[in-house]
Parts: C-alpha cells; structure tokens; sequence
C-alpha cells in the first residue's frame, strides 16, 4: 500500500487494540508513535516509537501536537479513559487534525446473566451497601478507594502489577494477573476465593469478558459499570477500518460503520 509522505500518526493507546493498531502501522510503514498514559509498570514491547506520560492537559495535547508535526490521531485508549478521550476531541477540533476513535462495542447481558447495571462507580459501590459479601472487583487499581465506602465486604482484587500503596480496604486479596483471561480460569478464580458477586466495568472487548461469562456458568450476580458519557466522536471497531480512514481522509471520505456517538451502545 502506497504510504502518505506526510503522514504522522498519534496512537493514544493503553489498550489491546491499540498494540494492534501499531502492528498493523508498522507493517504498512507508517510514521507512528504510541502513547501510553504511563500506569503500567511494563507495557509490552511495540514496532512503532512509544512515549510515555500525559500531555498536560488539552493545551499541552494542542502543543504536543503541533510540535510533534501530528496529522492524525487515533483514540485506542481504553472506553473508559474519558477525560484522553475528551482531550482529544477538543485539541484535534481546534488544530483540525483528523481524528479517529478505535474502540469496542459495549458487551450486552445474554440468557443467563444476571446483571445490575449502574451508571458509573459510586453507584456500583452504594449498590454493595448491605451484609458482608465476597466481590470481585475488576475495576482497576485507580478506583478501589470508592469501595472503601462499603469496607463490609471481602474485595478480590485482579491487578496488572502489584500496587504500590496498600489498597484501601480492610479486607482484600490482591491476585496480579495480565489478561486475556479464559472462562475455566475464571470459574476456577470465581470458586477457589467463593465469591458471591462480580463488580465489572463495561469495557468491551474479548480479554477480560471471560469474567462474565465465568459468572454466568456460576449463577453469580454482576454489577455492570455503564461507559462514561463523550462528546459525539467518530468510532470505528476494527484495525481495518482505521486502515481505510488513513487511506480516505486526506480525501475527505468517510468510513463505513463509524457513528458519532456512544449513546448508541450503553444499552446495558
Ligand atoms: P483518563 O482518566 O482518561 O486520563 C487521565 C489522564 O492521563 C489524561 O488526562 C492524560 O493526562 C493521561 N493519559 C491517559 N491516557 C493517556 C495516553 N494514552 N497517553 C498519554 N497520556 C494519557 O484515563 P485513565 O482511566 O487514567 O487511563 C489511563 C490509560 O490506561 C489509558 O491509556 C487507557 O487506555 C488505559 N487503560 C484504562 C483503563 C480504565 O479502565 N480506565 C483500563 C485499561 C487501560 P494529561 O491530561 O496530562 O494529558
């Protein structure tokens, strides 16, 4: 494939999508930089140039980019990163660059699945409020202070790397693990810590759904994190289809199956 001379692509990654994205760029020969927000101890090696650390805000995302000579970006952070999400709807409106969003649909409750679906964290934790419980809690290591309103409970913490400041819950086992995880693991986590309910957030995607399909086999009650609202956006849910916005919008044609919005997919 014939790549633009002038091409230079920001990934915004943190994701399983975005190291897909940057094969697929690598492959293709394009000029690419991977950008992590820095939370993981270990990222994964990647073919294109990685930097790490945030950009100080829109502003420094807006100087970011025009230092940095950017023509495109493309949001593959994770669907609920909204404040980089937000970020970079704003910079890419005000420098016009193109921009693209690479996420996941929103997984959906199927026969069997016994979810509660909250609008965002906080409501998850007033959900708990009740007798001791043992949770699972997949949310990430960023938000387990919010749990600490509900400290009755026995927490099952599943982290990327092993935290650096005791989790503020009282009561907890910390398991560190990398996805992608699969169901009979996940049954056989579910089991051995007996655990009575899974708090998730909705994140899409294959490698941590396993979880939820554990749960379903199980019998066991999930409460489901909605996604956090965005501005309207184009989305699109394939590396593909980020391929062909590259290969059409520096002649202004519009991918197929991109929508504007998230609105479409919180239906859970
Ligand atoms: P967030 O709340 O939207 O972002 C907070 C700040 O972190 C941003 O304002 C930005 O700082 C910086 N940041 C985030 N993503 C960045 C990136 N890709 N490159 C450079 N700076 C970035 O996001 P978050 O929830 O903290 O997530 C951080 C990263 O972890 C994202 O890359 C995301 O894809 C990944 N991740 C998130 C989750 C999740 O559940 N939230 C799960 C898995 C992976 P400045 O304002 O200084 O630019």
């Amino acid at each position: 494939m014939m790549v633009s001379a002038m091409r230079n692509i920001l990934v915004l990654g943190g994701t399983t999508e975005a190291s897909a994205l940057a094969r697929a760029l690598a492959e293709q020969g394009e000029r690419a930089t991977l950008s992590y927000a820095g939370r993981v101890a270990q990222p994964g090696a990647q073919p294109i140039a990685v930097r790490v650390g945030g950009f100080g805000g829109v502003i420094g995302l807006v100087h970011h980019l025009q230092a940095s000579h950017v023509t495109h970006v493309v949001d593959a952070t994770h669907p609920f990163a909204a404040r980089m999400s937000s970020h970079a709807i704003a910079a890419c409106q005000q420098l016009k660059i193109p921009m693209l969003a690479l996420t996941r649909d929103a997984w959906q409750p199927g026969p069997g699945d016994r979810w509660q679906s909250v609008a965002d964290l906080p409501s998850a934790a007033a959900a708990l409020s009740g007798p001791p419980q043992r949770v699972m809690l997949a949310v990430g290591r960023m938000h387990l202070a919010t749990f600490a309103a509900q400290p009755q409970h026995h927490y099952i913490l599943r982290l990327v790397d092993e935290p650096n400041v005791l989790p503020p819950l009282p009561h907890h086992t910390t398991i560190v693990a990398r996805g992608p995880f699969d169901m009979a693991g996940d049954i056989g986590l579910l089991r051995e810590h007996r655990v009575d309910i899974v708090v998730s957030k909705n994140a899409g995607g294959s490698g941590a759904q396993a979880k939820l399909q554990a749960a379903r086999t199980l019998g066991l009650p999930v409460l489901m994190v909605a996604r956090p609202q965005l501005p309207a956006r184009q989305e699109v849910t394939g590396v593909a289809d980020v391929l062909a916005w590259l290969a059409m919008a520096d002649s202004g044609v519009t991918v197929a199956h991109s929508v504007t919005s998230r609105d479409a997919e919180r239906g859970v």
